[in-house]
């Protein structure tokens, strides 16, 4: 078996700009180290001895809160603040925002509305340019951009009031796993947004939006999921049968959310 050893952080995603395949690596103390798409199939194992480090400052901690912080990191840094679940409680234009630099580029920069399906179809938010990437993090099949909105309050308030009028906002990541899709058609849902938002909102709306479609690597999608967590199973041997979202997904039927792992410190193993 071969092995790295490092801190977990959400597994980097590669996906065409166009649609098609997402290819997945592993990654550890911030960076790519290991390509996953060759290991479905093949035997991996992890060992967990107990370590886990801030994915922002390194500190040991016994226990993450959020995912992957310390507790100063998870109290100072915008990346953590409340707002950035709640997008419409944006507070920079009070000037209270933890790190307005931060900000500049996160926040106050184009932000894009789209619609995804992963089970049904949900409304969600992303940075201007990163929505591939939240997509794939999401496992979803396909998805559109539906607007671009000047900045993370706007689009948060708009988003806001779509989810307040029933169209959801939220993935069932079980469903997401096992591959159980929806055909609920994207155009009147489409339609149903441009009546709930204002003039004012409509004028970010596109006029054209193009439909992406996401595969991920796969040998089964699993019949029932169980998820593992590394404080409960330490070590842990299975054959990789798909990657989806942020999950490795097993012979077992046995599922492990690896973003929801950042700072622990583990090794990993897979057979050639
Ligand atoms: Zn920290």
């Amino acid at each position: 078996m071969n092995q790295l050893t490092g801190n977990l952080d959400k597994m980097n995603t590669l996906c065409p700009t166009n649609g098609g395949l997402v290819e997945y690596s592993l990654s550890m103390n911030g960076k790519g180290v290991l390509p996953l798409n060759a290991l479905i199939g093949k035997k991996v194992s992890w060992s967990y001895q107990g370590q886990i480090n801030c994915i922002h400052c390194g500190a040991s901690i016994k226990k993450a809160v959020g995912q992957g912080s310390c507790w100063p990191c998870f109290n100072n840094l915008a990346c953590n603040d409340l707002c950035i679940m709640k997008p419409e409680t944006c507070h920079y234009a009070k000037g209270t925002c933890r790190q307005p630099k931060w900000a500049d580029t996160h926040c106050m920069t184009d932000q894009a509305l789209y619609l995804a399906r992963s089970s049904g179809v949900k409304i969600g938010i992303t940075r201007g340019g990163n929505h591939l990437t939240r997509w794939a993090d999401q496992g979803a099949s396909e998805a559109l951009v539906i607007g671009l909105f000047p900045n993370r309050l706007d689009v948060g308030l708009a988003e806001k009031a779509i989810s307040s009028s029933g169209i959801s906002d939220r993935t069932s990541w079980q469903k997401m796993l096992k591959h159980d899709l929806t055909d609920t058609a994207f155009e009147p849902i489409m339609e149903q947004v441009k009546e709930i938002l204002s003039k004012e909102q409509q004028q970010y709306l596109l006029d054209e939006p193009k439909t992406i479609k996401l595969e991920y690597p796969h040998i089964e999608w699993p019949k029932k999921v169980k998820s593992l967590k590394l404080d409960k199973v330490p070590i842990y041997t299975a054959t990789l049968m798909a990657i989806k979202g942020q999950y490795l997904i097993f012979d077992t039927n046995e599922v492990f959310n690896v973003r929801a792992h950042s700072g622990y410190n583990i090794s990993f193993s897979w057979e050639d």
